[in-house]
């Protein structure tokens, strides 16, 4: 998969956007601000129809339907229509801004009817286990999409094509029903005895018709959109071999080596390693211990041992496969897995994945807008620290992570970016100074904060080493006097 270098993506939704069909218009306003603010990628939210119009796009009921057809009780989706999406795509690429769609293949919800489907229920802590007898339940497992009439596909779901779901419609019961004669994948997440079952009518990806399908429909999404790479969700549920032959097909149909990063959320590191071995690194996966890390130093009230901040995480082992990121639509206030970075760290967070040498770093679109329905500001330092990525942020790394409190880390600039190079220096404690190496080019020079947080000037040694500052609970980013003159 082709390297993505010092590009930012961002993700381009939150979760409790309004629900009034405007934002594909509002995502094609911004377009060209994007790029001049530094952001080559966005990952937008799943286009396709939802089982309503408010569904964010993780409720997914018709692939094919990008907000065409009367479904569901509405054309639009959340964003809009499928013109005004295609517009959207079409600006963005025209500002060239890069465009990752969110793709879901895990399940499928909102069902056109219920069938009679003989199925055994689980044990929701281990899906192993089976609890009582096989029985016939009435499952919502029928899509024939009267809306769309078969056009671009004439495929329909039903029961064969699913393993499990979870409602019988006859006795109004939840629980996790496995369909009879059916497995749940073997090779996914190992928590829960087996985490193939997320929600919905589970796809069974055993079946070679369903494989099919999520190709024929991933080769009609692709020749319309033309999008330059994809956002996978719930990878951990899904066989770890699908997605692997599921990017190879797909590559192949579109003769390019396409960017993906799957969503395999788990605080383990080891999960994270063990999946991309097992996909051959068909994808990058989004650093999730990184963010705990990050969320844990914000909730420590400045004790946290910043020093260790990037062990175990996977941009320190794997770069090349790391998305970086503070904050995503699931981790906002009041989602379910609720773990918002608190607002006085956002500035470090952001310092520590925009500014460095390793991983591709995500934005949060809720913390570059805010989150208005939760009383969010935006993160007013995120700007700055866009711009100092794209003007400054290159060269050799030297990293300084020796102290509890006080950590940081140079970059020694290019011959290709004028001005650039940079010493950035964090405290999630008490400020402090640190000498740190720019390098003999930066011999003998002066350097300032380009984040206003610290005023003194500090003046480099004939080597190149300079004692920089970091006032309490906030990040410096040291540059040059004359690059200072120059940010955007
Ligand atoms: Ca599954």
């Amino acid at each position: 998969m082709s390297k993505q270098d010092n590009k930012t993506m961002m993700q381009y939704f939150e979760w409790y956007l309004p629900s009034d069909g405007t934002f594909w218009n509002f995502a094609a306003s911004e377009a060209k601000d994007l790029k001049k603010n530094g952001i080559d990628m966005v990952w937008l939210p799943p286009a396709y129809k939802g089982s309503s119009a408010e569904d964010v796009g993780y409720g997914v009921y018709d692939m094919y339907d990008l907000g065409e057809f009367d479904q569901k009780g509405t054309v639009r989706t959340k964003y809009g229509t499928a013109k005004e999406y295609e517009t959207a795509v079409k600006k963005l690429h025209a500002a060239g801004v890069e465009v990752i769609p969110d793709v879901v293949l895990n399940h499928r919800m909102g069902a056109d009817y219920t069938e009679e489907v003989r199925a055994i229920e689980v044990e929701y802590n281990d899906r192993e286990r089976t609890e009582g007898e096989e029985k016939t339940i009435c499952a919502w497992t029928g899509f024939n999409f009267p809306g769309r009439k078969d056009k671009y596909s004439a495929f329909h779901w039903t029961k064969d094509y699913f393993s499990g779901t979870d409602w019988d419609e006859a006795t109004k019961s939840s629980g996790i029903y496995r369909f009879a004669g059916k497995q749940w994948n073997r090779e996914t997440d190992p928590e829960m005895g087996g985490f193939d079952y997320l929600m919905g009518a589970d796809l069974d990806t055993d079946r070679p018709e369903v494989v099919q399908e999520t190709l024929d429909w991933g080769k009609w999404y692709f020749d319309r959109i033309k999008p330059e790479g994809v956002r996978l969700d719930a990878v951990k549920h899904i066989s770890f071999a699908f997605y692997k032959h599921w990017l190879a097909e797909m590559r192949k149909h579109c003769g390019k080596d396409f960017f993906a990063v799957g969503e395999y959320w788990s605080p383990e590191l080891g999960r994270l390693t063990h999946y991309l071995d097992a996909t051959e690194h068909a994808m990058c996966l989004f650093d999730v211990p990184l963010h705990f890390r990050l969320e844990r130093a914000s909730k420590s009230g400045g004790n946290y041992d910043m020093g260790s901040i990037l062990n175990d995480t996977l941009v320190k082992v794997d770069p090349d496969a790391a998305v970086t990121f503070v904050d995503n639509h699931d981790t906002e206030p009041g989602q379910a897995l609720q773990s918002f970075v608190d607002p006085w760290f956002k500035p470090i967070a952001y310092a520590l994945i925009l500014l460095r040498q390793q991983g591709l770093p995500c934005v949060f679109y809720g913390d570059y807008y805010g989150i208005p329905s939760q009383n969010v500001g935006p993160v007013a330092e995120l700007p700055r620290l866009l711009a100092l990525r794209k003007q400054f942020a290159y060269g050799q790394q030297i990293d300084y992570f020796d102290d509890q409190n006080i950590v940081g880390w140079t970059r020694q600039g290019d011959g290709d970016h004028p001005h650039s190079g940079m010493a950035v220096l964090l405290s999630d404690g008490a400020g402090g100074v640190k000498n740190m190496d720019m390098g003999k080019t930066f011999a003998n020079t002066e350097f300032v904060d380009a984040m206003g947080r610290c005023t003194d000037i500090v003046t480099t040694d004939e080597n190149g080493v300079g004692l920089f500052e970091a006032s309490g609970g906030s990040v410096s980013v040291w540059v040059t006097k004359e690059a200072a003159k120059t940010v955007i």
